[in-house]
């Protein structure tokens, strides 16, 4: 079939996500056929290369043979069973594995991002219910923050075009002054900016401390915010401030783990340990659907109990499931056996220095973390995303800016010289739409 052929059949028949389907009248859709490293081909043979590491999950390329042979292995002997009462090899491996990682004790897992977020905060307020505090049930986030968009995690989110027309429906929650350094004043070093944050929130914690449960944060990249980065500071602080206040911190790594931001988990480069850790997105290389949430043994402690009310009774009908674990195991053993995060280190120094052709156009905070690479277009245009995304899908790339903020995520195997086309098809994208 061709494009034309698949896409008026998809427009006919799927509501596709986070997109007002109207505009899909000028903004063609864009059928892919298949996947190879880090290109996208769509149905009339065109290829796109993946910049954005499709919504940030791939990280080894599509149509890996390390995770398919995994998977296929895994789907000869059991593609699922429920985890209520049964257990199985690769979770359990996958548990322990992540454990090692994180240092935390136990793992729950679910299949998206905002589930994870749903399950650290329920696990939360819980906790504070089974320790007898029960005034502790109020959450805080920082300000642009985002968490996913089932009703509990957009209650934590602060993304007013995803979050305003539910606001009736969400639960109520605090935000605090983000350390995102494009916030700063003139003159100001992004570390004073992110100490400066972190003493009002802490002014805040040490009024309300009793009726708060946790802060939940996007650990260094704020990347739904349009790639806000922070100093490493603010975690420090803020671990400080919830362990002497007794608030539970939630790290959401979602979007930044699994060496995204030059460390296998962003919390590393604070050297902090959070006491939730949410994990989805690149967790399975970008295969399968799977979130899982790390716990510290204190927290699980907490939940073991005679009581049944006391547990944790929270479940999806596909946690744990084999495949996706299985998908899992493979990215981890790719980042052992390849030293991942030491051979990535060269790679985000080369996609820096590709970075300077576009030091011509109008654009301001050139930045990056490890692996994310981003800079603000300063532009009149309204309409400057969707239609720089459109002039780089014409030239065969794969963007998709965040307002005024175009950014790269790519796979992490992409090559010099797909750097070298990255580089060009943006310059030209973003020179065509300001
Ligand atoms: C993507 C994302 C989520 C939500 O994950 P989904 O799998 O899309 O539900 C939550 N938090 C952060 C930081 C994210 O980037």
């Amino acid at each position: 079939m061709t494009n034309q052929a698949l896409l008026n059949r998809s427009l006919q028949s799927v509501w596709h996500p986070c997109t007002q389907m109207k505009q899909h009248e000028q903004f063609p859709l864009i059928p892919i056929k298949k996947g190879d490293g880090v290109w996208l081909y769509d149905a009339d043979g065109k290829r796109y290369l993946d910049a954005v590491s499709s919504w940030w999950v791939n990280l080894f390329g599509h149509n890996n043979p390390r995770i398919k042979d995994a998977i296929k292995q895994q789907l000869d002997n059991l593609e699922h069973v429920m985890l209520a009462g049964f257990t199985h090899e690769p979770v359990i491996e996958l548990s322990e594995k992540l454990s090692k990682l994180t240092g935390l004790g136990h793992a729950f897992y679910a299949s998206d991002g905002a589930s994870a977020t749903e399950i650290a905060l329920k696990m939360s307020f819980h906790y504070w219910r089974n320790s007898g505090k029960n005034s502790k049930t109020k959450f805080i986030s920082l300000q642009n923050s985002y968490h996913g968009e089932t009703l509990g995690a957009l209650g934590v989110t602060d993304v007013a075009i995803f979050k305003d027309t539910y606001a009736p429906l969400l639960m109520q929650s605090v935000q605090m002054p983000s350390p995102d350094f494009r916030l700063a004043e003139v003159g100001e070093s992004t570390e004073a900016f992110a100490l400066r944050c972190a003493e009002k929130l802490e002014q805040y914690v040490s009024e309300h401390h009793h009726e708060i449960a946790a802060f939940i944060v996007e650990p260094l990249v704020q990347c739904a915010a349009g790639m806000g980065m922070y100093h490493p500071i603010y975690l420090n602080k803020v671990r400080e401030i919830c362990t002497k206040y007794d608030v539970h911190l939630i790290a959401d790594e979602i979007a930044v783990g699994f060496g995204r931001t030059g460390t296998m988990f962003a919390c590393e480069q604070a050297d902090i340990t959070a006491d939730y850790i949410c994990l989805s997105k690149g967790i399975t290389g970008g295969y399968l659907p799977l979130s899982a949430v790390l716990i510290t043994d204190k927290i699980y402690q907490a939940f073991y109990d005679d009581s049944t009310a006391k547990g944790f009774l929270h479940s999806h009908s596909y946690t744990g499931n084999p495949l996706a674990c299985s998908a899992a195991l493979a990215t981890l053993a790719i980042f052992e056996t390849d030293q991942i995060i030491q051979e990535n280190r060269e790679k985000s120094a080369l996609i820096q220095a590709r970075m300077q052709v576009l030091t011509d156009l109008p654009i301001r905070h050139i930045r990056h973390q490890g692996m994310i690479f981003a800079f603000d277009v300063m532009t009149q245009n309204a309409l400057f995303a969707r239609q720089c995304y459109q002039a780089a899908t014409k030239r065969g790339l794969l963007l998709r800016p965040i307002g005024s903020t175009v950014y790269w995520m790519p796979p992490y195997t992409i090559t010099e010289t797909e750097i070298d086309f990255m580089a060009e098809a943006t310059l030209a994208a973003v020179k065509s739409s300001v």
